[in-house]
């Protein structure tokens, strides 16, 4: 398929959430036009005070229920491609259908609604999740998109409601991711539209979207910032942020991707693993000492023990993503852990946090 420059329209789903923000902000700043969708009036404030100097190039439609038959129908006419965001970010769930439900007829019912009234679309984009990769071993392992994450399904299945809500997430982006592909396989030869996929591992860095207060931060930057500002009210060890970790991406350079994934005709059929990598909490907290001049919080940031986390020689990270797809095809450029840690503790001292 060839690539989808600037104009082109592009439909941005759940374009009021953390990532998707951004990737609107980056797709407009490249020229492209952006329709995003949101679930009420009230969630698209936000987005047109941001967005409004961009005219008739940004618009946002209502999408009540993703898990609607035909949901994205009218959200879908004469785009020219499609970035799928909106699916529950959810650390925490009860019953494993309040995460899986939505995921999988969300992804399923846009790719529908793309078969039936998309035929300008020539490029849908989902973002998954390194949690449709990855499964936790007790040794080292390093995963690749060649990689399934069973493990979280089977979890799921045999607990159910008792599975642990990272794993239900985990089970959720699995299978929204497969069945993305089932669909395009079952269709290729009917739309005009090929498939790219983005994996990217734990998201961090600043919000553009409508926060106020640090408990309405999106799932993993309430969690970065738990673990990196406020540990100690936390009830969070050194010990614990010395090896409490995994993978992860600036948001910046993850919408970048988004846009960069829509020009490379040869991103087409491919999954992509967008990940800067590994981090340990401590990493972060080392990186925030050492912000010159120091970032001003409403309380002193934590120290931990420096040099405890990556930098010692004893860390063990268990999880590490190869991401040389994204460098090979994207040429993605990774900010630096100080880039993304100023950055964000940057934004957080202008909100008076
Ligand atoms: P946010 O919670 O900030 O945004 C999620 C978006 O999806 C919002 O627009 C939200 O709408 C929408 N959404 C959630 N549940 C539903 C639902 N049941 N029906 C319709 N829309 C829904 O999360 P992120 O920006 O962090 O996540 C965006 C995407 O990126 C998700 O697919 C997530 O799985 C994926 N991802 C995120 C990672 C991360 O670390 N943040 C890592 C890897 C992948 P509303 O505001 O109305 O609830």
């Amino acid at each position: 398929m060839p690539g989808v420059a600037p104009p082109s329209r592009v439909l941005v789903t759940g374009a009021n959430g953390f990532i998707a923000i951004h990737i609107v902000r980056n797709l407009l700043e490249r020229g492209f036009a952006v329709r995003g969708t949101v679930r009420s009036k009230a969630k698209a404030r936000h987005l047109d005070q941001m967005f409004s100097s961009y005219g008739d190039k940004y618009e946002v439609v209502i999408v009540e229920d993703v898990t609607k038959e035909g949901a994205f129908d009218d959200a879908v006419k004469g785009v020219d491609a499609i970035e799928h965001t909106a699916s529950p970010c959810q650390l925490e769930s009860d019953h494993p259908d309040e995460v899986i439900v939505p995921a999988v007829s969300g992804t399923v019912s846009i790719l529908q609604s793309a078969l039936k009234h998309g035929p300008s679309v020539k490029r849908i984009v989902i973002t998954s999740s390194c949690a449709a990769i990855l499964e936790i071993n007790p040794t080292p392992s390093t995963f690749s998109e060649a990689d399934w994450g069973e493990q979280a399904i089977n979890v799921v299945n045999a607990q159910g409601r008792d599975a642990p809500g990272l794993v239900k997430y985990r089970a959720s982006k699995t299978l929204a991711e497969k069945a993305a592909w089932e669909f395009w396989n079952k269709h290729r030869d009917e739309v005009a539209w090929d498939l790219t996929v983005i994996n990217p591992p734990w998201v961090f860095g600043p919000s553009i979207h409508d926060v106020t207060t640090p408990d309405t931060l999106n799932a993993s930057t309430l969690t970065w910032y738990n673990y990196v500002v406020h540990p100690t009210s936390n009830g969070v060890t050194d010990e614990t942020l010395a090896t409490l970790g995994g993978c992860y991406v600036d948001v910046r350079d993850l919408a970048e991707a988004h846009s960069l994934v829509l020009e490379k005709p040869e991103a087409g059929g491919e999954r992509i693993i967008v990940s800067a990598g590994t981090w340990k909490a401590q990493d972060f907290i080392d990186a925030a000492n050492t912000i010159n001049p120091p970032v001003r919080l409403s309380q002193p940031l934590p120290r931990g023990v420096f040099g405890a986390g990556s930098p010692n020689p004893a860390t063990v990270h268990l999880l590490q993503f190869d991401n040389s797809k994204a460098g090979r095809i994207l040429g993605i450029k990774y900010r630096t852990m100080a880039k993304t840690t100023e950055d964000t503790l940057r934004d957080y001292e202008a909100r008076g946090w």
